[in-house]
């Protein structure tokens, strides 16, 4: 498979990364998985609009335009033959000598992508999974997608050893998401999730789920809901590339709703399904 290093396409034995990079020594740079459905990606424009938004929140300079960054995904796919999995892209600033402040003189930032395989998930999408309850002691600036995700990899280790597949986060007793995905509840058909502020990430697919909402007239209130009403909720729900809508059946071993995959999770799993052609259209 090829992998795109330094403006080229190269087999992975010809990579070399510095060990001074600093995406090695403190996780800084930021990132995107974009989806590939049929060989095609998935809201290509919004993911690399964010990677640009992450990036000029830390400081750094990319060194391509968005357009060539959603060429260089392309080229990865065409080259790979990539039909169903994601592009992994990330920046970091760039290798220098270790210290934490910023390269002076500046050094050029590096951008690494590869493709990978992968299907949907489409049992535990019927089926739903189970997730865990695990405080969140992530920074406060939760909407850049950093490279440092201990907090996030340390969350989901503890949800893994529970036989969970994600962890519901909670913060000063306030869920704010999963892991790496957006949480949603739902109660007497109202949506509820997390407004976007500086403790979640703002997902891609939270808002295209929004948008979904908005089309189906199913009310939404972006109003945090607290893990007690959680437990309360008729369904739970989370959303990510990945993941797309994965409805949730029990929170720390106790049954949300009826234990099956929630009505409204289900109406929007296939309002997504509908859309994805479209949106991988740009
Ligand atoms: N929150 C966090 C912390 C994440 O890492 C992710 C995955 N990128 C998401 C939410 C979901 O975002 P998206 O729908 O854009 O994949």
């Amino acid at each position: 498979a090829y992998y795109f290093i330094d403006g080229q396409f190269t087999k992975q034995d010809e990579i070399k990364i510095s060990i001074d990079d600093r995406g090695y020594y403190f996780g800084d740079g930021v990132y995107e998985v974009i989806k590939v459905y049929g060989g095609e990606l998935f809201t290509a424009e919004e993911h690399i609009s964010r990677l640009f938004t992450s990036a000029a929140k830390i400081n750094l300079a990319m060194p391509y335009s968005e357009e060539q960054l959603i060429g260089v995904a392309r080229e990865l796919i065409e080259r790979n033959n990539l039909l169903d999995g994601h592009v992994y892209m990330q920046v970091t600033r760039g290798a220098a000598a270790r210290q934490h402040h910023f390269p002076v003189p500046a050094v050029p930032a590096v951008v690494t992508a590869y493709t990978m395989e992968g299907s949907r998930p489409k049992e535990n999408m019927k089926n739903g999974v189970a997730v865990k309850s695990v405080e969140d002691i992530r920074w406060l600036r939760c909407d850049i997608k950093s490279l440092n995700l201990l907090g996030s990899v340390l969350a989901k280790e503890e949800a893994k050893a529970a036989g969970c597949e994600e962890a519901i986060l909670h913060r000063d007793g306030i869920v704010t998401e999963g892991s790496s995905t957006n949480m949603f509840g739902v109660k007497d058909g109202v949506v509820r999730t997390h407004p976007v502020s500086n403790l979640i990430l703002e997902g891609i697919t939270r808002q295209v789920v929004l948008q979904l909402c908005d089309e189906l007239n199913i009310p939404v209130e972006e109003k945090a809901f607290t893990l007690a009403e959680a437990f309360q909720m008729d369904e739970v729900f989370y959303t990510s590339t990945t993941a797309e809508v994965m409805p949730v059946i029990t929170i720390d071993g106790q049954t949300i709703g009826d234990g099956q995959r929630g009505e409204v999770t289900e109406k929007l799993q296939k309002a997504f399904a509908t859309k994805i052609p479209s949106l991988c259209k740009q």
